[in-house]
């Protein structure tokens, strides 16, 4: 492939944002909709037709805005199990589960003239993906974990497994049970936004983290439990993937106090060739995701097998 060749990544979260990318990153201007931040809950109450629709006219904007480039691939970010082009699990958008996303999205832009390849992936492994172009590591492992309404775990190099590290199990006591999908002891159960509140049902996230500093007992157990849960996730990864480079992000890392996290994963992670490990905070950021979407397609694209 060329250096003149372009793909447009394409990110479907609280709002569809898409964007041109070439090998050095983003070109010109990133395209949301709605454009307005007000109305992002708009997606959520939309019907499928009408959202994927809204997906290929962000796809069509960013072509028609960049009249002459070299279009090879279209990447699509979202959250839920995608795998194969089809949306198995999607409970942030339930529209969406069943989606032959790929396919759908495809025949769309076929009848705007648009005939190039379309892949979907997890929006955790895209913002992998988006870090690795950005730091200039397309050769070394990443992993990253975004913390908000849910709990997504993505890695980079994608590897096709299910990725739904966000329910790795972290405790066996029987009363964890917060977890979105039902299951026990998930690390989403403790540290989703949506389990925190159904676990206080008294008080939001932020009061809490508030009260565990200004002494509330209840409150630093849990402020303690929620750190140890991500601990005990990276280093359960780890254990089975090797050492090296954790990032985490999502609108909830501002609760994540580094000290306390390096403390519970030093006393998890104690063999000596598993110790290179590191962990750093990245503040949520759409171009990366936009950028991550379409590195995946155009790496798709060089290795077919793994589309
Ligand atoms: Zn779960």
């Amino acid at each position: 492939m060329n250096d003149q060749a372009r793909t447009i990544g394409i990110i479907l979260s609280k709002r569809i944002v898409a964007g041109l990318v070439g090998p050095d990153g983003l070109i010109g201007a990133l395209h949301k909709y709605p454009e307005d931040e007000f109305y992002e809950d708009a997606l959520v109450e939309m019907p499928r037709e009408h959202l994927i629709a809204a997906m290929c006219e962000q796809v069509v904007a960013v072509a028609r805005a960049n009249e002459g480039v070299e279009l090879v691939g279209v990447g699509i970010a979202m959250p839920g199990v995608v795998r194969h082009g089809v949306v198995e699990e999607s409970p942030n958008l339930p529209q969406l589960k069943g989606a032959h996303v790929v396919q759908e999205i495809s025949h769309l832009l076929k009848e705007q003239g648009i005939d190039v390849p379309v892949t979907a992936v997890n929006d955790a492994d895209a913002v992998a993906a988006g870090l690795a172009q950005q730091q200039g590591k397309l050769d070394t492992m990443i992993r990253v974990w975004t913390i908000g309404t849910g709990i997504g775990f993505g890695r980079y190099p994608m590897v096709d497994s299910v990725g739904e590290g966000g329910h790795t199990v972290v405790t066996l006591d029987d009363r964890e049970t917060y977890c979105g999908c039902g299951g026990r002891g998930h690390i989403e159960g403790i540290m989703g936004h949506r389990a925190m509140r159904l676990r206080f049902l008294d008080m939001e996230p932020e009061d809490v983290f508030a009260a565990a500093d200004s002494g509330d007992q209840r409150c630093i157990e849990f402020k303690k439990l929620w750190h140890r849960a991500l601990a005990a996730g990276c280093a359960s990864s780890i254990h089975m993937s090797g050492a090296g480079k954790f990032y985490l992000t999502g609108y909830n890392v501002r609760f994540v106090e580094m000290a306390l996290l390096n403390h519970y994963l030093q006393q998890m992670v104690r063999m000596g060739p598993l110790q290179a490990f590191s962990v750093e905070i990245r503040p949520e950021n759409a171009e990366t995701v936009v950028v991550g979407a379409a590195v995946t397609a155009r790496l798709a694209m060089a290795t077919p097998a793994t589309a």
